[in-house]
């Protein structure tokens, strides 16, 4: 089959402000398989230009595809671009089956199959072996009935099949590195960069994070052979960054340690970015020289909140005392801290904002990422903020950088102002202003320059968006705009799939 994977330009103000563009993981990571199996596959990135909707289907139009993949890791704010850009091609191609995948069509695939119906099937979860055994199945003709893992329109409506496995060994799985041309993908200042999954998943239970859902378990790929396919990257395509797209590639320290040992013994010069916990920081002290080694600039750490009621309430599982030893152990090893800070949970007072940028001083992080709570159906927070009134329905800004949720104590405005003072604070310090113009480290020097070039755009357009885009009012509850939770959706497919089998073929 010609199979077409089709990235479409992400809204998002991180997608739409840098000039650097990293590749689509998810597509190549299905796509690598897809050519194993013998398909013809390419892939389309409209993040550069932004391309535009006609434009991408007068593209997949000349070539032909049997099929149309789509997919974005920016899930809830992608999903409309990818609903218009799907329809666009479905019309200039008509009978060829659009194929969706990713965490938003994973928990909303009956409302996707019953409104929009250019979509063929939705691909339930990790993709990779679900993505082959569908393209099998339409290419032969068979049943999709016998494909677990996947979501499609009968006769009856929407219906989902068994979920698939999950996969034990990642590393049978290669990514599509192919289908890309390394020179147009850059971070961290214009660097050719990729950006990689050692593991997946995450054995924590903050209970506004979907990782542990959409993942099920926790899972590594072999470190020495992880190690080599970065060294790899880098000597065959150039690449200098590798940005890890892990929530948690720490969590074994055993795994982990192998991996910066092969890494260091490859003698390449790369740049590592990426996330981790604090806690796994601290309790790395003793081998943090070789995360350096291997290569680390910078750790994003989910601190959330600095409030321990409210690191409690979600279930982080830390502490504030852990958070500061992590950034300080982090800083003694030459490392950027990126700290992100969370705001908009409903009982916020203007004291709690206070308290809280006092405490992200004496953090002292390199860095900071400011976000909005933003609950997704298919996390546990979900549940909790059901009855909060959503104030931005636009889905295409429920991307963690715009306040989507009514807070109790404060106006919008006034939430933005804080959001905008605490960065102004903690970037604008002297000490930080320092760092950045002075630091002794050349490469760190040029990061983080680069990072503060682009918070100033990113300012700007925060502050006209948010006085252009107006917020509703008096808007729906969470669970209104987002219907019944996770669990209930698949408790009443459980149910009619006991009831009811089903023969469907779908052929190209
Ligand atoms: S927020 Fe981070 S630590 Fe918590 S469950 Fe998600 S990935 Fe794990």
């Amino acid at each position: 089959m010609r199979i077409l994977l089709v990235n479409v330009p992400h809204p998002a103000i991180g997608s739409r402000i840098p000039d650097d563009h990293l590749p689509p993981l998810g597509l190549l990571a299905v796509g690598g398989p897809l050519i194993d199996d013998g398909h013809t596959v390419r892939l389309i990135d409209g993040e550069f230009g932004p391309a535009a909707t006609g434009d991408l289907a007068a593209e997949a139009v000349a070539w032909h595809p049997d099929a149309v993949l789509f997919g974005h890791s920016g899930s809830t704010s992608g999903h409309p671009v990818i609903a218009e850009v799907a329809a666009a091609i479905a019309i200039a191609l008509p009978g060829t089956p659009v194929v969706y995948g990713g965490v938003f069509p994973t928990y909303h695939w009956r409302e996707i199959l019953r409104e929009e119906p250019h979509v063929t099937a939705i691909v339930r979860g990790e993709g990779e072996e679900t993505a082959r055994r569908l393209m099998a199945a339409l290419a032969a003709g068979t049943s999709l009935d016998a494909v677990p893992g996947i979501a499609f329109r009968d006769e009856a409506g929407p219906w989902a099949t068994p979920d698939a496995a999950v996969i034990r060994d990642i590393d049978a799985y290669r990514v599509g590195w192919e289908l890309i041309d390394h020179a147009r993908y850059s971070y961290w200042g214009g660097l050719q960069a990729v950006v990689v999954q050692f593991s997946r998943g995450c054995p924590h239970l903050c209970n506004y994070c979907g990782q542990r859902g959409f993942w099920t378990r926790w899972r590594h790929r072999d470190p020495i052979r992880f190690a080599w396919e970065l060294a790899r990257l880098h000597r065959e395509h150039g690449v200098r960054v590798i940005n890890f797209a892990d929530e948690n590639p720490t969590v074994s320290r055993k795994a982990w340690r192998i991996f910066l040992e092969a890494l260091i013994a490859e003698e390449v010069d790369l740049i590592l970015v990426g996330s981790t916990r604090a806690d796994d920081i601290v309790r790395d002290a003793d081998i943090l020289h070789l995360y350096k080694r291997a290569g680390w600039a910078r750790f994003l750490l989910g601190l959330e909140s600095t409030v321990e009621a409210t690191l409690a309430r979600i279930r982080k599982g830390a502490t504030t005392t852990t958070d500061r030893e992590a950034i300080r152990l982090l800083r003694r090893h030459g490392i950027l801290s990126m700290a992100t800070w969370v705001v908009g949970f409903e009982e916020e007072t203007d004291r709690d904002y206070w308290r809280g940028l006092r405490q992200l001083l004496s953090y002292d992080p390199d860095q900071i990422q400011m976000l909005y709570v933003t609950p997704h159906r298919w996390t546990p927070y979900f549940r909790l903020a059901a009855g909060r009134r959503v104030i931005q329905t636009d889905r295409r800004r429920w991307d963690y950088k715009h306040q989507v949720l009514a807070t109790r104590h404060m106006p919008p405005w006034r939430v933005l102002l804080w959001f905008k003072f605490i960065e102004l604070a903690v970037q604008g310090r002297p000490r930080a202003l320092a760092r950045v113009l002075l630091h002794p480290d050349q490469g760190l020097r040029h990061a983080m320059r680069w990072y503060t070039r682009m918070g100033r755009r990113v300012w700007s357009h925060e502050i006209l968006g948010f006085l252009r885009d107006p917020l509703v009012q008096d808007g729906p509850s969470v669970a209104a705009f987002w219907g019944q939770p996770q669990e209930a959706e698949e408790e009443s497919m459980r149910a009619m799939r006991a009831e009811r089998p089903v023969e469907t073929c779908l052929s190209v």
